[in-house]
């Protein structure tokens, strides 16, 4: 199956909202916007990222429908027109002859059901909003989804470094994968594409092992008893966003733990549909607690899954049977 025509349409799309992202973030480094418990930058990035990807991907794909994180019912409120307008000032930086009405539509398109039969898009427009609001790590997270199965996925992840060991060095990553095409990154700004593979490590007592930085979206208490399950001395490696994905397929980590912290939570398939694409065609491996596959096909959500498991593949089979003795499955 060739995907080239999708791949190139979803790289310039998530480029594009990627770039709105940072100029957003950029302002709250400058100062001043960010009042304590003010979310209006990450609710305006987040809104211009979906209308930008959704906008370009319905001008390419009319038929292709998307499940995107937003709805525009709260920003088409009257008493939201301030941040409707600061949304509209966004995406014309990237897409200058949208108007108004176009721009809620766009994001508005992103309400599909999702589900087993035929094509649809996920967005994650901005995933990590709290990595996004500490000016840390977050990502732009686009994957293609056929019958059920993830065939394409596209990461911005704007201010990773390009390389883990120059973490100072130049930053703003992209990493692509197509289904049976192996997993690329490249920049923000240079469309070079250099191949990434997760590490060869077998001994999962050497692997170093990544989380989130918010325990409310995995139990670090119990990530912790699995790495001293494992033998893992290293403390974690506390990122936000689907960077985790990436971090595993380019090596810089072995392992991914997303352990459940409330019992009735359910994952999002953007949450997870791009990082799983990237990591599988870097030669890595996800699965739920259980060891069982993620399932796309179930709609908006993985109502069939538990908790997420990332590794590189070696490692994979010893992190299940830590992860079960630890939650004593
Ligand atoms: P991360 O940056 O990896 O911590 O993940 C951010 C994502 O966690 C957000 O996009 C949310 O969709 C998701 N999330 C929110 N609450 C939970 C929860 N209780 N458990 C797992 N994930 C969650
Ligand atoms: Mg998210």
């Amino acid at each position: 199956m060739s995907l080239q025509a999708e791949r190139a349409a979803a790289i310039d799309a998530v480029v594009k909202a990627s770039r709105v992202c940072q100029a957003v973030q950029q302002r709250l480094v400058a100062g001043s916007t960010l009042q304590k418990g003010d979310k209006s930058p990450v609710t305006v990035a987040d809104y211009g990222a979906q209308a930008i990807v959704s906008h370009l991907l319905a001008d390419a794909f009319p038929a292709v429908p998307l499940v995107g994180e937003e709805d525009a019912a709260a920003l088409r409120k009257v008493e939201n027109s301030a941040l409707r307008e600061q949304v509209v000032h966004a995406v014309r930086s990237v897409l200058p002859a949208l108007d108004e009405d176009a721009i809620l539509d766009a994001i508005d398109r992103g309400t599909y059901a999702g589900g087993r039969s035929g094509r649809h898009w996920t967005l994650d427009p901005i995933d990590g909003t709290k990595g996004f609001l500490r000016l840390e790590q977050y990502a732009v997270a686009l994957a293609l989804i056929e019958d059920g199965q993830v065939v394409l996925g596209v990461l911005g992840c704007p201010n990773l470094p390009v390389s883990a060991t120059d973490a100072s060095g130049p930053r703003g990553c992209v990493f692509v994968a197509v289904h049976g095409e192996g997993a690329f990154q490249r920049t923000l700004g240079d469309a070079t594409e250099l191949p990434i593979r997760v590490t060869d490590i077998r001994d999962p007592s050497r692997a170093r092992f990544c989380e989130s930085v918010e325990k409310a979206h995995s139990s670090h208490s119990h990530s912790a008893r699995i790495a001293a399950e494992l033998g893992i001395q290293e403390p974690p490696f506390r990122i936000d966003s689907q960077c985790k994905y990436a971090a595993v397929a380019r090596g810089d980590a072995s392992i991914y733990l997303r352990l459940p912290t409330l019992p009735g939570y359910v994952e999002k398939i953007w949450d997870h549909a791009a990082g799983w694409m990237v990591i599988t065609e870097a030669g890595g491996r996800v699965t739920d607690i259980h060891g069982a596959p993620l399932d796309f096909g179930q709609g908006r959500r993985l109502e069939h899954n538990k908790g997420v498991i990332v590794t590189n593949g070696a490692v994979h089979a010893p992190v299940l049977s830590a992860v079960a003795a630890v939650l004593e499955l």
